[in-house]
């Protein structure tokens, strides 16, 4: 397998790479695993000491389970897998706390942390308005956990798709219909000579709009490759995709090393 990253975006966390020389069910293991196994810390209790706003408790313990919050995977453990087995110490929970009085909008950058390393990725998400006389005061218990207990604690949007094998059959009669026929604007007009633009090749997603452009039939042949896969990680903030990434790798060898202990068994 070979790897090449071809977009990298720290702001918006996006990263893309191209994996090669590999098959469907190996890319589709390690998509899974980051979704489902990869953890990330999100909100799981919360004790309410005065909410008299417009929403009732439940619906606001929904708003901040949804948060997402910037996690120091190094320095938490899995409630299941810590040394207090899941009684709750310092290493395996953070409490959060809020206390506001309207009128006020109350933002996810409101709530304190007793932790810097871990608080809201984003401080503008709403989570209540509060009128003249409302209040709200909670505390908050925000704990590891895995996308496959809860969608809360999934790293990102994860996605893949079949690296895409274009040729020019031969040049159309319309150049500049043909360029205009691609949504993601994979084609050029050099000189009035129709190509395929290699720097955008990667942003074609198979929707063969060219190949039924009227009039031009025969001019391109598209076909996806079956292993050679454009790989993408959105992240939604918590972790970086490389921690993201890093994390998936080392769940795969740890599900290895189990399967093989099992084996000698
Ligand atoms: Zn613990």
């Amino acid at each position: 397998m070979e790897v090449e990253i071809i977009e990298q975006n720290k702001k918006d966390g996006k990263t893309k790479f191209i994996l090669s020389k590999t098959t469907p069910a190996y890319v589709n293991t390690i998509r899974r695993i980051i979704v489902a196994e990869v953890p990330t810390m999100a909100i799981e209790d919360i004790e309410f000491r005065q909410n008299n706003s417009v929403l009732y408790d439940e619906m606001i313990a929904l708003r901040l389970g949804l948060i997402p919050l910037t996690t120091d995977i190094k320095a938490y453990n899995l409630p299941s897998k810590c040394s207090c087995s899941g009684a709750g110490c310092a290493r395996c929970q953070l409490k959060l706390t809020l206390k506001v009085s309207g009128p006020k909008t109350v933002y996810s950058g409101d709530i304190k942390s007793k932790d810097p390393k871990v608080k809201p990725v984003y401080d503008k998400i709403i989570i209540v308005k509060l009128l003249e006389g409302q209040s709200l005061e909670f505390e908050a218990t925000a704990v590891l956990g895995v996308g496959k207990e809860h969608a809360k604690w999934a790293p990102g949007h994860i996605y893949f798709q079949n690296a895409p094998k274009l040729k020019v059959l031969h040049q159309p009669e319309d150049v500049q219909k043909m360029v205009a026929s691609c949504p993601k604007s994979v084609f050029e007009n050099k000189a009035g000579k129709f190509g395929i633009n290699e720097k955008r090749i990667n942003n074609c997603d198979l929707c063969e709009s060219c190949l039924h452009v009227p009039g031009e039939d025969g001019v391109m042949e598209v076909k996806a490759d079956e292993s050679e896969f454009i790989f993408t990680i959105e992240s939604w903030g918590q972790l970086s995709p490389k921690e993201i990434i890093e994390k998936a790798v080392e769940t795969f060898d740890e599900k290895l090393e189990e399967f093989k202990g099992l084996l000698k068994e």
